[in-house]
């Protein structure tokens, strides 16, 4: 690392912490020893994306998005009312026709177009994220900004064929989508949400979570960059009640929700009996499931990144680790002193393996559980690491003697806390894996192929990972069983969510 790369990173680290109060308004730098130097704006205050532009809210009010990473407000964001989706969901409306209109050869020159924009701008977004999420730049960097400009890549490769993927019958846009996502992975999800939206023929109205829209209303300006017809996507900001307000939206043809189960069952209710397609991507609880005959330091380093990436907040995070009664104390014993390696603190140093905690609420929930798990009698084991003063924080954690009736054992916890329980038989395995209300994904380590498969078809779970976890791919399709949800995302699955497929003869 250069001198200067790493005085940079002192100065980041000096304002990641909050030794420099921010300002709105801040404009940022951040400098890599071999990228260079980036600079870019964070606004006062965002306004709403309605019809193309950047529009005050009916509201008339705003709300701060807060750096998780110091706590301080990072700007204002606009606060979307009832009036406020209306607004978008006519505009998505009133695009709708000339955007199904155009050929699917037009429409993946614009995914095309907002894919290379995004890999243009990919420092930018991934120093903005980091910025408004607390997850490590080496995380936006490596993963969320390329996984996102991928999708748009991915699905434009579609627009165009989509005759093919259904061979026989005709694929029609639904119409008018509403798409609300989660914190954890901001630009990502709506990217994984918009991508195949658009390659369908479809417009958008999109509600990112309110305490993490920045990267979203940036995405706003790649759209604007792109050409991309006013109207096609708007983005309306705001908490819970706007999310509300958008899937009861009577205009709409289909809700896309990711998000936690609670609310997922709210918007159930809310489209029932209207007509309305509906996909859900919901919480987990995964088991990750290592063999005596594993590999054992791969399998270490995938548990570790199974539950450590992204503070946790992933909802396919191997957050139950059933591992071989015989090999259970070496396993436990090497994981936690990987787990003292593990480097948490300024998001913005590039060697940072974890981060900031998303928020002070998440923050609670996860002391919360982690008492809990104390209380019914699990053993605590935690990294020695010194956490920074200011911010939300929580350093690397496991249990063991987890009982599958401990709440660390059943519930999402969303946080960098992994549950050991053990088992004898493969048997056993699949048993204490499919004793959960989720299933979303599921992780194998071992070094029998025949095993692997004999898993696979008896655990409940959307995504099986072997020998690997949390690995994505815009062509590989992602989406739960049971309280996880329904539908998928990604790959030609994802496509079959964003049209309708029609039948009929033509005559002659
Ligand atoms: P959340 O359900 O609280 O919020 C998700 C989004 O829904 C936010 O934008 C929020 O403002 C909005 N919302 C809240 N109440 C609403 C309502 N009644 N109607 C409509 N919208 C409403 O979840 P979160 O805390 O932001 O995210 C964490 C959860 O998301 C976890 O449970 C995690 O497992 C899940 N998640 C699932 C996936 C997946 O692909 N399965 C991916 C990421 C996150």
């Amino acid at each position: 690392m250069s001198k200067e790369t790493e005085k940079s990173n002192d100065a980041a680290a000096a304002s990641a912490t909050g030794s420099h109060a921010l300002q709105f308004g801040t404009a940022w730098q951040y400098e890599s020893a071999t990228e260079g130097t980036d600079h870019f704006e964070i606004a006062e205050r965002y306004d709403l994306f309605v019809d193309g532009e950047f529009v005050a809210p009916q509201s008339g009010e705003y709300f701060a998005t807060i750096n998780p990473a110091t706590g301080e407000p990072l700007c204002e964001v606009a606060s979307a009312n009832a009036a406020d989706v209306d607004r978008a969901v006519a505009a998505a409306k009133a695009a709708l026709p000339g955007w199904k209109r155009k050929s699917g050869d037009e429409r993946a020159r614009y995914l095309f177009r907002i894919a290379r924009i995004l890999q243009e701008r990919a420092r930018e977004f991934a120093c903005l994220e980091t910025l408004d999420n607390g997850k490590p730049i080496a995380e936006t960097r490596d993963v969320d900004v390329p996984l996102a400009a991928q999708h748009f890549f991915y699905h434009a490769g579609w627009a165009d064929k989509l005759d093919l993927l259904f061979p026989g019958r005709v694929p029609v846009p639904v119409g008018v989508i509403g798409q609300v996502i989660p914190w954890n992975f901001p630009l990502l999800m709506a990217a994984w949400k918009i991508a195949p939206a658009l390659a369908g023929g479809n417009t958008v109205v999109l509600k990112p979570a309110e305490t993490s829209p920045l990267t979203a209303l940036r995405l706003a300006e790649v759209f604007q960059q792109a050409g991309l017809p006013a109207g096609v996507v708007n983005f309306v900001t705001g908490d819970g009640a706007t999310g509300q307000a958008l899937v009861r939206h009577p205009d709409l043809d289909k809700v896309a929700f990711t998000g936690s189960t609670e609310v997922g069952k709210d918007i159930q209710q809310a489209v029932a009996g209207r007509g309305v397609d509906l996909t859900l991507e919901l919480g987990g609880k995964a088991a990750h499931i290592v063999f005596e005959d594993a590999a054992i330091d791969q399998a270490v380093e995938g548990v570790v990144r199974g539950i450590f990436f992204n503070q946790g907040h992933v909802c396919c995070a191997g957050s139950r680790l059933l591992v071989q009664e015989s090999v259970h104390d070496l396993f436990v014993r090497k994981l936690a002193r990987r787990m003292e390696r593990i480097r948490v603190g300024n998001p913005l140093d590039k060697n940072t393996d974890m981060g900031a905690i998303h928020s002070a609420a998440q923050l609670a929930r996860i002391e919360e559980l982690v008492a809990a798990g104390v209380d019914e009698g699990a053993t605590l084991h935690q990294s020695s690491c010194e956490l920074p003063g200011q911010g939300f924080w929580f350093a690397p954690t496991m249990f063991t003697n987890v009982a599958l009736s401990h709440r660390i054992a059943r519930e999402e916890i969303f946080g960098p806390v992994l549950s050991v329980l053990t088992f004898r038989t493969p048997e056993e395995a699949v048993e204490k894996a499919n004793n959960t209300s989720y299933g979303l994904s599921a992780g194998i380590w071992t070094d029998k192929g025949a095993r692997i498969l004999w898993l696979a078809d008896r655990l409940r779970a959307g995504v099986v990972w072997n020998n690997t976890f949390n690995r994505f791919d815009a062509a590989s399709p992602f989406g739960g069983f049971k309280e996880s949800g329904f539908g998928r995302e990604g790959g030609r699955a994802g496509m079959r969510a964003y049209v309708r497929l029609q039948d009929g003869l033509s005559a002659g």
